[in-house]
């Protein structure tokens, strides 16, 4: 490419005094540039790149390598751009106002603004300047006058280089454009139209796309499709003159592959002010993102077991601390840490205790959830950061944790015995910081230690009794359901009636069950089957009511009776494929038939995915059970959703009859569900029905049965069955 040389050096100089000014000396600035270019363009020989394009380049290398300083016609400093300062060292604060004879090297006489120069408006020269730093050095300098309107010279730009051989002003323009052609950095120029009038070599590297297939697109070529419309319009507003934008944006190759690029985004205006071009020079920084990620895993992460590190704890602690916060929920922080690790390691060698280490991780971890962390925050030192609903849940996830390290491990030809002891903190009630909150859970890990081998304790000294008691009464649940013969037996199941609002007679039956704590008394269902729930012996307890419901439906047939068909609650957790399989087995044995037994659910279970639910469901039917939903109008429960679950009965939760007939809302509640099953064709039934008030407005809105303290309170198997002998009736008056 050819051009007046002196015409680009005018331009860039230009450039520079454009941007170093505002108000009317920038438009005289760029008025002159106008016409510089108009007459660039005129003799430039090579017609396929436009004068834009020099214009362009002229701001590119003003602003990203080439040092421009302008000066009065005194020599006083009026701008310094950024190349300036970093060639020089000097900041702009300290440049601008000093004359320019602080540049110079002491060897140097200053000279006054010679003629020839004002005269010819520009010369080149090879001089010898020295830096902040003390270092001198060879510059190439491009002089060129600034004029103003009426042609008067007001200043002069200099356009410095450092050089080590004498370039002229015709190789320094090819210099220009091989910078720009060859650089690193990708660089593409667009119109005010948004199209692509000019690309470098890089961009064709970068991208794939060689400049014939550039040219004339639009930027959205490189598109990524990942970045929101807000994010586009920055972008777009940047190239449109609102201001120089510098950030990261994710592009697209020729190939599809994706990229990140560290992009910078500037504009060149006309003399109106209005934006003609705008450039873009990025660079494709995937590599450095792939060094981001791998820096990301040493800083955060155990080298050795790929746990989390302190570091990244506390972030998510703190992270944590806020949710929980905001969702008014609880979580806790367990310390574990390892007895005698210490003579472990010396004993075995630090290969073994590495092994150790990375084995008791894998068990650790394989405890807990998925949405839990944790961390390995010292040599034998791991923290467990966890979700719970209620605090002493925590007690529940130290234990199992522990207890996952009772089986030896196997180290090289050794079997390890590991203990440890756990301190737990639970926030946001212990502390509200993530420092505090572990320091309190250490400290109390350290307490647990002193006070013997191995085990959790809590911070709170109320945690601690809590934990107590819930442990305590786990395993007397877990001592009534396997206490067999020797004990009195502490469980037992009672049987509340159901009658029909028709006849008044009994129609069936729900079995209840019962735990008389041997130093506590009778425990109530609704305390101990949540607990059971937890601990998952709900298992065995249902196991145990399915038995003995079967056993009493024998015995009474083996009296002469014939019972009515009685409800056994079934808890979500019993609720598996195998359910089929174990209840039919439990019949069998008894000779009872699946007419005799109704089965309870409640609306939790339908919330645990239909998927799983509706094929164990029609199983159940289709053996011959009736399925009954308890505890209606409590859960989520809507028309729609009902339909799809073979369910014949609907039972109205106690909560609603209470507030009949005087509550609005709970009579309209207990309107809507009959009419919803009556729609179903589902045979309804109101809980904990009282008074008599209660009972016949429940009937006059259609009720099949009820159940409820008014007819019976349950009662044990010997009165029930007296129940039934007596045809005893509820009194429906009319
Ligand atoms: P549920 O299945 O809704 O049982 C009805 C509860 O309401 C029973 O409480 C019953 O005694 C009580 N009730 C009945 N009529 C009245 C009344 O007129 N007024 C009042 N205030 N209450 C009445 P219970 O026996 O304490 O059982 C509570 C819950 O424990 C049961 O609610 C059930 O969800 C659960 N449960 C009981 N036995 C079992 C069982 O064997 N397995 C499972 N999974 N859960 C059970
Ligand atoms: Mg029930
Ligand atoms: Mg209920």
């Amino acid at each position: 490419m050819t051009g007046d040389p002196e015409l680009i050096t005018r331009c860039l100089e230009l450039c520079a005094h454009a941007e170093a000014h505002e108000g009317e000396a920038r438009s005289a600035a760029l008025s002159a540039l106008r016409d510089t270019l108009e007459a660039l363009r005129r003799s430039t020989q090579e017609p396929d790149r436009s004068p834009r394009e020099h214009g362009a380049y002229a701001r590119i290398l003003a602003q990203l390598r080439e040092p421009i300083i302008t000066m009065d016609l005194a020599g006083y400093v009026t701008g310094w751009n950024r190349s300036a300062e970093r060639l020089l060292g000097y900041t702009p604060e300290e440049a601008i106002g000093q004359h320019i004879l602080f540049l110079y090297a002491e060897d140097e006489e200053a000279s006054d603004v010679p003629e020839l120069f004002l005269e010819q408006g520009s010369s080149y020269m090879e001089v010898r300047r020295r830096k902040k730093s003390g270092e001198v050095f060879w510059a190439g300098l491009s002089l060129s006058l600034i004029r103003d309107d009426d042609g008067e010279p007001v200043g002069i730009a200099g356009h410095l280089s450092e050089i080590t051989d004498r370039i002229s002003a015709e190789e320094m323009l090819r210099l220009h454009t091989r910078i720009i052609e060859d650089s690193d950095q990708c660089i593409m120029i667009t119109d005010a139209q948004d199209r692509i009038v000019s690309v470098n070599a890089a961009f064709s590297r970068v991208t794939g796309y060689n400049r014939e297939e550039a040219l004339g697109m639009t930027p959205d070529l490189l598109r990524s499709g990942v970045h929101d419309e807000g994010f586009r319009g920055m972008v777009h507003a940047a190239m449109h003159g609102a201001g120089p934008w510098q950030g990261e944006i994710i592009g697209r190759r020729k190939d599809g592959s994706l990229f990140p690029q560290s992009v910078s985004i500037g504009t060149v205006r006309n003399d109106k002010g209005e934006v003609t071009h705008a450039f873009s020079i990025f660079t494709d920084i995937s590599a450095d993102k792939e060094a981001a990620e791998q820096f990301d895993r040493l800083v955060n992460y155990d080298n050795l077991t790929g746990l989390p590190n302190r570091r990244l704890l506390n972030q998510l602690l703190t992270q944590a601390i806020s949710s929980s916060v905001r969702r008014k929920g609880n979580g806790g922080l367990i310390v574990i840490d390892l007895n005698r690790f210490t003579s472990i390691n010396e004993g075995l060698g630090p290969h073994a205790g590495d092994e150790l280490l990375r084995q008791v991780a894998q068990r650790l971890r394989r405890v807990l959830r998925d949405a839990d962390v944790l961390a390995r925050t010292g040599a034998d030192e791991f923290v467990a950061l966890v979700e719970v609903e209620k605090r002493e849940h925590c007690g529940v996830v130290a234990d199992k944790l522990l207890t996952t390290l009772h089986p030896p491990f196997s180290i090289e030809t050794h079997e390890i015995y590991v203990t440890a002891c756990a301190g737990i903190a639970v926030f946001p009630e212990d502390a509200s910081s993530a420092a505090t909150l572990l320091q309190v859970a250490d400290v109390t890990m350290k307490r647990c230690r002193q006070l013997g081998e191995s085990g959790y304790l809590f911070y709170s000294p109320e945690m601690n009794h809590r934990a107590k008691e819930h442990l305590k009464l786990e395993n007397d649940l877990r001592k009534a359901l396997g206490n067999g013969s020797a004990a009195p037996p502490q469980l037992s199941l009672y049987y509340q009636p159901k009658v029909s609002l028709r006849t008044g007679r009994i129609v069936g039956a729900e079995a209840l069950l019962r735990w008389t704590h041997p130093e506590q008394g009778p425990i109530s269902p609704a305390r101990f089957v949540p607990l059971a729930e937890e601990t998952g012996l709900i298992l065995e307890l249902g196991a145990w009511v399915l038995e003995d419901a079967c056993r009493q439906i024998r015995a009474w047939r083996a009296q002469g009776l014939s019972p009515p068909p009685i409800a056994v609650n079934l808890s979500a957790r019993q609720f598996d494929r195998e359910l089929p399989a174990r209840i039919s087995e439990v019949l069998e044995r008894h000779g009872v038939s699946s007419e005799e037994l109704k089965l309870e659910l409640t609306e939790s279970l339908l919330m645990g995915g239909a998927e799983n639910v509706i094929p164990v469901m029609n199983e159940l039917v289709a053996m011959g059970f009736s399925l009954a939903l308890d505890d209606f109008g409590t859960g989520f429960s809507s028309l729609s959703y009902l339909r799809r679950y073979p369910i014949s009965t609907l039972k109205i939760d106690r909560s609603f009859v209470e507030g009949i007939p005087r509550e609005a809302d709970d009579c309209a509640i207990a309107r809507a569900i009959v009419t919803m099953g009556q729609q179903l064709h589902q045979e309804i039934v109101a809980e904990g029905v009282e008074t008599v008030e209660q009972m016949n407005f429940l009937r006059e809105l259609g009720c099949d049965q009820l159940q409820g303290y008014l007819f019976s309170p349950p009662v044990t198997a010997a009165e029930f069955s007296d129940f039934v002998q007596g045809d005893r009736r509820l009194t429906l008056d009319d």
